[in-house]
C-alpha cells in the first residue's frame, strides 16, 4: 500500500519533523534572509513550528544564525510572530 505523505521539514527550534505548511521556511536570497511563503524559492531554508514557543527558543538559541551563517533581520523575525497573529 503506497501511503502518500508530504514532505518533512525539521524544525530549528524543537528539532521535530513536521508537514512543512505546519512550518515557517526562512530562506537566504542574496545574501538576504526572508519569509519564504511559497515553500518554492530557491536557497538555503530553515524551517520553525508556527507558534510561539519555538519562535522564542529559534531566537534564543539564534537557530537561524547558524543555519544560515548569519544574522537574521529583526524585521524578519517580527514578520514571523505577526504572521502568527494573522493565523488566529
Ligand atoms: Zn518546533
Amino acid at each position: 500500500m503506497v501511503t502518500k505523505q508530504l514532505p518533512l521539514r525539521k524544525c530549528v527550534a524543537c528539532n521535530n519533523m513536521f508537514e512543512k505548511d505546519k512550518l515557517f521556511r526562512l530562506v537566504k536570497i542574496n545574501e538576504m534572509v526572508c519569509l519564504d511563503k511559497t515553500y518554492k524559492a530557491q536557497g538555503r531554508g530553515a524551517y520553525v513550528c508556527k507558534n510561539k514557543a519555538c519562535l522564542d527558543i529559534a531566537l534564543k538559541k539564534k537557530s537561524f544564525n547558524r543555519s544560515f551563517r548569519q544574522a537574521v533581520p529583526t524585521e524578519v523575525i517580527d514578520n514571523l510572530y505577526m504572521e502568527l497573529e494573522n493565523d488566529r
